[in-house]
């Protein structure tokens, strides 16, 4: 039986590193920090150990999980892909010499081997690779069914963290919203059909009837700066996996697509009938985002009231 070290900050997380770890029919150790740290008990029953890791920033949390490596040593370690978790297993894979395959879509072990499935080529192609263990892997938020823990958590053991590599030298609070496009469950994302800034207001309006979190492409966010860097979706953005995913004047270029392969529903509004996002999307309407956004908000509005 292999043996699964599997690693989150946050418990959603956790369950679903978890449930990929049970496809594999491995044997669980358990790492936490932050939030899932705290909620332990919601994810630890039936694993084989759990250890509790009290850090910051990535580096010291690194140092932490390296540290429960040596003691567990693992066939695999497996955590959901955020920024941060990123960041950790890159560290831990380069001190201890892994294998890390970031956004595994599929994973399976064949004749001792590790084997995953990735999309490469911004989704256009996927390619099937296979690792000798040990190895570590990420895998997309959502892909993964969440596992229903069972039986009793083990008794934790608190790791130190660090020791920290980088020095931090003054700290300053980023401006943001409440936004979590990772978790979002509809995302009305905008792009560079909107004429200026002020307009974006149509679909602020639209997100807010659905209850839905804001997300943009690229140029939104890093040429134009209308948006913070948090709502920028793709390759080099964040991906996302909402139910509905509604993308208003994005033409779908390859790179922005890559950031919504696991989205359940795409709908694109744009001008232009042979826009590439059409091709990625299950609904499509070809309209003047000017004119139709503010009848779709309306409507929604009235069935809202009814
Ligand atoms: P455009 O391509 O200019 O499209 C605007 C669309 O709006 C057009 O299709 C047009 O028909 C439509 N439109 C215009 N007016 C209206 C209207 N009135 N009503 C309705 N529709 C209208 N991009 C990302 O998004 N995310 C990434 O992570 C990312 N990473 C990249 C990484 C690399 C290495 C590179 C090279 C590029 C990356 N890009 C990324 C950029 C990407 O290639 C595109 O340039 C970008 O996605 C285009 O943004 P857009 O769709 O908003 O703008």
């Amino acid at each position: 039986m292999v043996k699964v070290l599997v690693y989150a900050d946050m418990v959603k997380d956790a369950l679903e590193a978890i449930g990929a770890a049970q496809t594999l029919g491995g044997e669980i150790h358990l790492t936490l920090s932050g939030e899932a740290a705290e909620k332990y008990s919601e994810v630890a029953g039936g694993a084989s150990s759990l250890a509790l890791i009290k850090g910051e920033t990535t580096d010291e949390i690194a140092g932490g999980l390296i540290k429960v490596y040596d003691t567990v040593s693992p066939d695999l370690v497996i955590a959901v892909s955020t920024k941060n978790v990123k960041d950790i297993l890159s560290r831990l894979a380069a001190e201890k010499n892994l294998p890390l395959a970031i956004d595994s879509q599929e994973v399976s072990l064949e004749n001792g081997k590790l084997q995953v499935k990735r999309n490469i080529m911004s989704g256009r192609a996927t390619a099937t690779l296979r690792y000798d263990l040990p190895a570590a892997i990420t895998l997309p938020p959502r892909k993964f069914k969440p596992a229903t823990p069972t039986g009793s958590a083990p008794a934790p053991t608190t790791v130190e963290a660090g020791p920290a590599k980088v020095k931090i030298l003054g700290r300053k609070e980023k401006q943001r919203g409440a936004v979590d496009l990772e978790s979002a469950e509809i995302i009305v994302s905008v792009g560079r059909g909107f004429k200026k800034k002020e307009d974006l207001k149509l679909a602020f309006e639209l997100a807010e009837v659905l209850g839905a979190q804001i997300g943009c492409s690229r140029p939104i966010a890093a040429d134009l700066q209308w948006l913070g860097e948090e709502h920028w979706v793709g390759l080099s953005g964040k991906k996302v996996a909402p139910q509905a995913y509604i993308a208003i004047g994005i033409s779908g270029a390859p790179q922005h697509i890559a950031g919504i392969l696991d989205a359940k529903i795409v709908v694109a509004i744009n001008k232009d009938k042979s826009a590439p996002i059409f091709k990625a999307a299950d609904y499509g309407v070809v309209a003047d985002l000017y004119k139709f956004v503010p009848v779709l908000v309306q409507k929604l509005k009235e069935k809202k009231g009814a």
